[in-house]
């Protein structure tokens, strides 16, 4: 059987942005979406963003905060207990400690969460509440009949319908390659930011000029810290800790102890080097940071996704502000060395060669990847500037909504599940009303 990293990510994982720097950005799928491989890290939207959201792109967010309790409730979001963060997130919370910086367990949808330290190749012991678990028994239970293993070749529209053209249905190819047409007058496209407008112009539904402009990414960086004593960084929640001191400056820092392997670039050297790097796992912690992006990216392709991201230059001076964040507080937890991922400081000894080290450094010797990709089809009020209205509706065609990341018309600043979820919901109660 297929290794869990292919069956459930797109390209296996290995989907990239092209561009200055290029970028890893995975995404999930399978029935309940990126969901079944997050990290079941739950933040509300800031209500400066949501402020922000209102002035600048005419979003109705008065309601807002009761579609997150709501969201919230369904996905049983809830402050992770100490008891199972594990050596990772307890170092963050004594290294944030020290520097009197604001820190604490994150809010996530795992009720009874054992610390398998598996999340982002699906929860072992299904406490994580992903989209497969949380929503969709309640919607079959309500009728809805899900089609697996399917793609969707197209959405079939009528251009003659008297009033402009509306939706009629989907087009279907399914694994064994039989194909079939779903009929509706309704369709709501949720295919996540990297997919939806690909597939809205292999339908002929592509014609705003702003169609697939505006990704964020939220780009990602990380760093590890080698202690005298074990960490064992994967016993525990993969990501436990938030770390929000610089968060107004739009760097959140979270503890995030990906499994051994998967975060092996960040070990210097290759051979023998590389292979006592790894035997020293065992004494490592991670951390993690994502800076609030400018939308400098757009989605290309009708049949394949290809994306373009180019980091704006502000953006790639936060990215070095948050690995000297993450460095200071695991040298502050009593870290030996730091190791950076950057080639040409690929260690750090003491906090003091901070800025010797670093002072060169840019972004473009920065490994990043991204995990939160938005804004592709943006809704809002303005239509020259916005794909879809402010309730969700593509323009210029009647019954086609949208429903995932690609809505958030700028990146949300933390983690998005909850954000795109509760706009999702704003989305459907537009759609019944
Ligand atoms: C490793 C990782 C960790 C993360 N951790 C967190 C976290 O802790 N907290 C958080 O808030 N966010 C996290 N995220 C991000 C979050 O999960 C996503 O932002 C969110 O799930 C995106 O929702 P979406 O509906 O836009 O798209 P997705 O969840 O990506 O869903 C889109 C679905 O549509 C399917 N699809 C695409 N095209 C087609 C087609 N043509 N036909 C049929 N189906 C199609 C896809 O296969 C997929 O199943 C993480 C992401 C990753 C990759």
């Amino acid at each position: 059987m297929a290794h869990p990293q292919h069956r459930l990510y797109r390209h296996g994982g290995a989907t990239a942005a092209l561009g200055g720097p290029p970028l890893l950005l995975p995404t999930g799928r399978a029935v309940g979406g990126t969901t079944i491989v997050n990290s079941g890290t739950c933040y509300r939207t800031p209500t400066p963003v949501l402020r922000r959201w209102s002035s600048e792109f005419g979003w109705n967010t008065n309601g807002f905060d009761t579609l997150l309790d709501e969201v919230e409730r369904t996905l049983q979001v809830a402050t992770q207990p100490r008891d199972v963060l594990g050596n990772n997130g307890l170092l963050a919370l004594d290294g944030a400690k020290h520097l009197g910086w604001r820190a604490a367990p994150l809010r996530r949808n795992a009720p009874g969460c054992k610390g398998s330290c598996q999340c982002v190749v699906g929860c072992p012991t299904g406490a994580k509440q992903s989209v497969q678990l949380s929503v969709l028994p309640d919607a079959c239970a309500a009728g809805a009949r899900i089609v697996t293993g399917a793609r969707v070749l197209r959405i079939l529209s009528d251009p003659d319908r008297p009033g402009g053209p509306a939706a009629v249905g989907v087009h279907v190819r399914r694994a064994d390659g039989s194909e079939l047409e779903i009929l509706s007058p309704l369709i709501v496209v949720a295919a996540g930011a990297l997919q939806s407008p690909p597939l809205l112009r292999r339908s002929g539904l592509g014609s705003h000029p702003r169609l697939g402009q505006d990704l964020s990414v939220h780009p990602a960086t990380s760093v590890a810290g080698r202690f005298p004593h074990k960490v064992t960084a994967w016993e525990g929640v993969l990501q436990s800790v938030g770390i929000e001191e610089l968060h107004a400056e739009g760097v959140l820092l979270e503890a995030t102890a990906t499994p051994p392997g998967m975060s092996s670039f960040i070990l210097p050297g290759l051979g023998r080097e590389l292979r006592a790097g790894m035997d020293g796992a065992g004494h490592l912690a991670t951390l993690g940071a994502m800076i609030a992006d400018h939308p400098s990216g757009r989605v290309l392709g009708r049949d394949r996704t290809l994306i373009r991201y180019d980091l704006h230059p502000h953006d790639a001076t936060r990215l070095v502000t948050a690995v000297r964040a993450m460095t200071r507080v695991l040298f502050a937890a009593g870290a030996q060395e730091v190791l950076t991922g950057i080639a040409r400081a690929p260690r750090l000894q003491s906090p003091q060669q901070l800025d010797s080290m670093l002072d060169h450094v840019t972004a473009r010797d920065l490994h990043l990847s991204a995990f939160h990709p938005t804004g592709t089809v943006a809704a809002g009020r303005d239509p020259q500037r916005f794909p879809a209205d402010e309730r969700g509706q593509l323009q210029g065609v009647h019954g086609v909504h949208i429903a995932d990341g690609s809505v958030l018309p700028s990146c949300p600043e933390v983690n998005p599940q909850l954000t795109i979820m509760a706009a999702a919901l704003a989305v459907s109660r537009a759609i019944v009303q």
